[in-house]
């Protein structure tokens, strides 16, 4: 089994609903484990192409899956869910991104891994330090990369449910 830490966003409808739906997705997946599941996090838009706010959480998984696998996977509960794949960084029903897969490193364009921008993301760091505060990415402690970034205007809601 391998530890996989999954971000999972949405900014365009019944926001709420879609992670609870995710989440339930995930753990209903042969080869899937849910582990843990952070509080959901609101984010300001940072582009002015949406009127509803960015929610997010981190979910922490064990899986017996190879990483294209569960790559499949995310991409079939997404699409179960409404995503629609316009411009990206367009409003989404759901997002859920692969961050780390063990200790995985891999430049392919289909899959990256750790995922190439999670190091600079709040809505990413603050939910997974929320779960484990010795979260790192290649390395480096996600306490340090997060004490570099804005995090203003980013808050905390409840836990889904
Ligand atoms: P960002 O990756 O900057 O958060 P996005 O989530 O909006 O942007 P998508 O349109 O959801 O991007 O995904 C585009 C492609 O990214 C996917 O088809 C997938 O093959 C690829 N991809 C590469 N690395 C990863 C990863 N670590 N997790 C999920 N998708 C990835
Ligand atoms: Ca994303
Ligand atoms: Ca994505």
């Amino acid at each position: 089994m391998e530890r996989s830490v999954l971000s999972i966003g949405s900014n365009l409808g019944d926001r709420l609903t879609y992670l609870e739906a995710a989440v339930d997705d995930l753990a209903a997946t042969t080869g899937i484990a849910v582990r843990g599941v952070s509080s959901v996090y609101e984010t300001p838009p940072w582009l002015p192409v949406t009127d509803s706010r960015f929610y997010s959480i981190v979910a922490i998984v064990e899986t017996n899956l190879d990483p294209f696998s569960l790559l499949d996977t995310v991409q079939e509960i997404e699409t179960r869910h409404g995503r629609t794949r316009g411009l990206k960084w367009s409003p989404r029903t759901l997002d859920i991104d692969i961050i780390t897969f063990g200790d995985e490193e891999s430049s392919d364009q289909e899959l990256t891994l750790p995922h190439p921008l999670a190091h600079e993301r709040p809505s990413v760091l603050l939910p997974w330090l929320e779960l484990d505060e010795d979260a790192k990415i290649a390395g480096v402690p996600c306490k340090e990369l997060v004490e570099k970034l804005d995090c203003s205007g980013i808050v905390r809601l409840g836990r889904l449910r």
